[in-house]
């Protein structure tokens, strides 16, 4: 293994020492909506420390909150880790597995002295907790006997209160400078039916109660987290040292991912989905996992990303070029060449009359794709934009009377041009120089090399352009929060012409059209002989530029 990283150096050191001889990490999602690209650091720090120690890795659903939880984001968050590339250890695991096991370890506390049943309101709590200066506020009801705090807490238990009657607080230190330490609520009433455990409980455990004994009880030897909940590492210590539990991990603290363009909280995704402002969590514009996977990101690129991004302490903002760039390094090297025409101009070719069956390798330099057939036919479309009546200086393509190379095909002159009474231009009249196919035409240069597709041998397919989801690089910036600048330029529809070897392209078959990007085969909309494709990001990086 090698130490790469501040955690990997410690997992190397505490194999070394002999701490431990088996590594045991853990993901810990809670099920309140679907991961993002901020999870894919953390799934690929977790579950790549343990394969590369030759250890496991749990997932654990931290389902402490059962009302903003839900059975869909269960199932869509174990289809991603599984998408991403890892495996958990055994079965699915939840924190409400360790619902009984919490129960009895906060009787323990009680009987310690270590806990108490607190009757003051929430916010008397929290005020006597948050003073600023000085020590905490003691609650009136701290001194308790322990035969009085196990009587309430069965009773809290047994659903004699109701909700916000009574808590059940770690009494630990209401002196100290850390507010976490500061006696925290360990256990609340919540009359509500949970997902796993239906309405066998009334009382739920908190999640910095539940979390160091979730560990504890999965033996996990390193606890890997984000950096706010480094305050909360006192208290986790304060009660695996109390209880006589059956390991005691260590919790390592790393700065979380944040992108620029994007935003990454799920409540903040859950808004712009319950909003309507994206067609829900895998819409391709989404920075969810699902929505990456639906844009055309590979697995391979995005545990790429996280590997180039790295595991520090220091918080930062990683630039969304970066992901750019990796999709597009590792679909340069595997996605097969095909022409789609995003923007059809009609053209025909007057010396053609018949089918000319033309080939092409898929991929430059990957013979191994194979070839495709390429049928060149006497109408054609190009892109609109590559011809031009008033060129600007440079302009390499089609103007009238000019020529230009058809890409894997013949160099063709623009005859004549065909226009509506608007004034438009709606085709054109070409002639193919039939001894250019392969090679260059005699006695004058041709620069420009453009895409097309045969009108007739063709294929329609729906193509969606996406682009950043935001126009600001800190969408938190403006005065009007992340909903202020979402980008309306960020999805479009385009009916293209795509050549017929894409007909039958199935589900998430991933292309570089040429001269456009890379397009994937929509995963949910693409039928048979009916694709449609989604822009996963185009050839350069042209953000801002023209
Ligand atoms: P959010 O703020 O989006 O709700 P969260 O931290 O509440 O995120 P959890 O489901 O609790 O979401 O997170 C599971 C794990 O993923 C945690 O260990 C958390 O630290 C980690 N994680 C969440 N967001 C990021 C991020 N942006 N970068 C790295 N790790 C993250
Ligand atoms: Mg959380």
């Amino acid at each position: 293994m090698e130490a790469k990283d501040f955690i990997r150096t410690q997992v190397v050191e505490d194999l070394a020492s002999g701490k431990h001889s088996r590594i045991i990490t853990r993901f810990p999602p809670e099920p309140n909506g679907y991961l993002h690209i901020g999870h894919a650091k953390s799934i690929c720090l977790n579950f790549g420390v343990a394969a590369e120690a030759g250890g496991e890795c749990n997932l654990r659903f931290d389902d402490t909150n059962p009302e903003k939880e839900e059975q869909e984001y269960i199932d869509a968050i174990k289809r991603d880790v599984h998408w991403l590339g890892f495996d958990w250890a055994g079965d699915t695991r939840y924190a409400s597995n360790y619902f009984d096991a919490l129960y009895d370890y906060a009787v323990q506390l009680i009987r310690m002295g270590k806990a108490y049943v607190d009757s003051q309101s929430a916010e008397a709590i929290s005020q006597g907790r948050s003073t600023l200066n000085g020590a905490g506020l003691e609650s009136p009801f701290r001194n308790r006997t322990v035969e009085e705090n196990l009587s309430l807490f069965e009773k809290m238990r047994a659903g004699d209160f109701n909700e916000g009657e009574c808590v059940l607080r770690a009494k630990v230190d209401m002196a100290s400078p850390n507010i976490n330490l500061r006696d925290p609520v360990i256990y609340r009433i919540k009359k509500v039916e949970h997902h796993q455990t239906g309405n066998k409980w009334v009382i739920y455990p908190m999640y910095d109660y539940t979390h160091p004994i979730s560990d504890a009880l999965e033996y996990i030897t390193h606890s890997l987290c984000t950096l706010e909940f480094e305050d909360h590492r006192p208290f986790y210590d304060w009660l695996l040292d109390t209880l006589a539990t059956p390991a005691h991990p260590q919790q390592i603290e790393f700065s979380r991912l944040n992108l620029n363009y994007t935003v990454t909280s799920k409540r903040k995704l859950k808004k712009l989905v319950d909003e309507g402002h994206v067609h829900g969590w895998d819409d391709p514009r989404m920075p969810t996992i699902a929505g990456l996977r639906r844009r055309g990101y590979t697995p391979e690129s995005l545990r790429d990303f996280c590997d180039r991004i790295g595991i520090t302490k220091s918080e930062g903002v990683v630039d969304v070029g970066m992901l750019e760039f990796c999709i597009r390094n590792h679909l340069e090297n595997t996605a097969p060449r095909a022409m789609a025409v995003l923007n059809p101009l009609k053209v025909v070719v007057t010396n053609i009359d018949e089918v000319l069956m033309l080939r092409s390798a898929c991929h430059p330099n990957l013979p191994e794709l194979g070839e495709r057939e390429i049928p060149f036919t006497r109408e054609i479309v190009i892109d609109a934009a590559d011809f031009s009546d008033n060129p600007p200086k440079g302009f390499k393509r089609l103007v009238p009377g000019g020529e230009v190379r058809l890409r894997h095909s013949y160099v063709i002159r623009c005859d004549e041009v065909i226009r509506n009474e608007s004034g438009d231009v709606v085709e054109l009249r070409c002639s193919a120089d039939l001894d250019t196919l392969g090679k260059n035409p005699e006695g004058r240069k041709v620069k420009g090399v453009i895409h097309w597709v045969s009108a007739s041998a063709g294929v329609p397919a729906e193509v969606r352009l996406y682009d950043r989801l935001f126009t600001q690089p800190d969408p938190e910036a403006g005065d009007d929060g992340f909903l202020g600048c979402i980008n309306s330029e960020a999805f479009k529809v385009v009916q293209a012409m795509v050549e017929p070897s894409l007909a039958n392209a199935a589900a998430e078959d991933r292309f570089q059209f040429e001269r456009e990007g890379y397009f994937v085969a929509d995963l949910v909309d693409t039928k048979p002989g009916k694709p449609v494709f989604n822009r996963t990001v185009g050839l350069r990086d042209s953000w801002g530029g023209a």
